[in-house]
């Protein structure tokens, strides 16, 4: 659902927050943010239909959303989402990192969940207008940013089941702490014997809400288990490593090659790939391909793979110390000289702006440029 007919750019119009936290208010919710609990005082919302494309953009209060009980998302679940970060530079500028990679896969996204094409401009400009009135939500504390949410969803009242005719893209943002408070502790991860997140053919590759419905009770699993994340395998032959319930998997094997799961149904995630890069600069082998759960266990007991990562947008680089299933567990120590810690401090070095981005990674979204 191409907009052939989209203009360039959007105008979009501002309605001012009167309830705007005041500025001690705001400093008090930045001084301990947490993740995904305060909200900044407004929201992008645009509309599209099928008649009229994209309209009506605007930058309004944050708040509730009016929405027919028969909205079909509530119904049918069309809706696919994004996460990307705005961080604060030394010297007060605003940027975020590649927000196009953000762009492109929410069309893939809207593609498969037969939503409509938002043009990257668009997406862009967004993420502008939001920062351009809540700018001064971006915290300044070392590893702290302001999460910002696109997202998409059919809002049409229609219970019959087809592509929705109108939809609603909108921005939210949410000030993120440090995720790893206290130092980088390993996580623990179920593996996932009784679950499957995706399939084949199915929407795994898409960020939709719907893969995280079904991901909810094996990551209760995973917590029963005594563990923080759940990994799932592939659901035709149970054998083969996905992803987690919403980061991707990287393994390094004792030569330094790092090995990641190559399938149409996980997510691509912009950090793994970014990841992957800063390690082929390094020198280092990168193998995209099937990993069978044995290959993991066989290397860990051989001591041929030494490591083994998460990596998403929240966290950024999450070393996994353990992989725990129903009957076998492995562990994995972290050491001084990680590979997983030093690449995941090379890319929070480049999204801070504390090294120079060779890659042209970084976009500012304040004004002032
Ligand atoms: C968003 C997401 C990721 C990570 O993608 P990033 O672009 O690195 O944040 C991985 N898996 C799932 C299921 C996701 O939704």
């Amino acid at each position: 659902m191409k907009n052939l007919l989209a203009p360039r750019t959007l105008e979009f119009t501002h309605h001012h927050n009167p309830a705007a936290l005041a500025e001690m208010e705001r400093a008090e919710i930045l001084a301990d943010p947490g993740f995904g609990k305060h909200f900044t005082d407004h929201m992008v919302d645009i509309c599209w239909s099928a008649r009229g494309g994209w309209h009506r953009p605007r930058v309004q209060p944050f708040g509730p959303i009016e929405l027919s009980p028969a909205a079909a998302v509530l119904h049918y679940a069309q809706e696919i989402f994004e996460g990307l970060k705005a961080y604060r530079h030394q010297d007060g500028s605003i940027w975020s990192f590649r927000p196009e990679a953000n762009a492109a896969r929410m069309q893939r996204s809207a593609a498969r969940l037969a939503l409509p094409d938002l043009p990257t401009e668009y997406f862009i400009e967004s993420l502008k207008q939001l920062i351009a009135v809540d700018g001064d939500w971006v915290p300044t504390a070392p590893d702290t940013s302001l999460y910002l949410r696109p997202f998409m969803f059919a809002k049409e009242a229609f219970l019959g089941v087809r592509a929705a005719e109108k939809v609603n893209y909108y921005v939210i943002a949410s000030p993120a702490g440090a995720y790893f408070t206290g130092g980088l502790a390993p996580v623990s991860i179920w593996l996932s014997s009784t679950y499957s997140r995706a399939g084949k053919g199915g929407t795994g590759a898409a960020k939709t809400g719907g893969n995280y419905a079904s991901s909810l009770v094996a990551q209760a699993e995973a917590y029963d288990n005594g563990c923080d994340q759940v990994l799932f395998l592939d659901s035709e032959e149970n054998t083969y490593l996905e992803e987690l319930g919403g980061m991707n998997i990287v393994l390094v094997t004792k030569d330094g090659t790092l090995l990641t799961p190559h399938s149409d149904s996980i997510l691509e995630g912009i950090t793994r790939d970014s990841i992957l890069q800063l390690a082929e600069d390094r020198g280092h082998r990168v193998e995209r391909r099937a990993i069978s759960i044995q290959e993991w266990k066989d290397g860990a007991a051989s001591g041929e793979i030494v490591e083994a990562f998460a990596c998403g947008t929240a966290a950024v680089v999450a070393p996994i110390g353990t992989l725990k299933g129903v009957d076998f567990e492995i562990t994995h120590d972290i050491g001084a000289d990680s590979l997983a810690l030093s690449l995941r401090q090379e890319l929070t070095d480049i999204q801070y702006g504390r090294v120079e981005d060779v890659h042209g990674w970084m976009m500012r979204l304040d004004s002032a440029q």
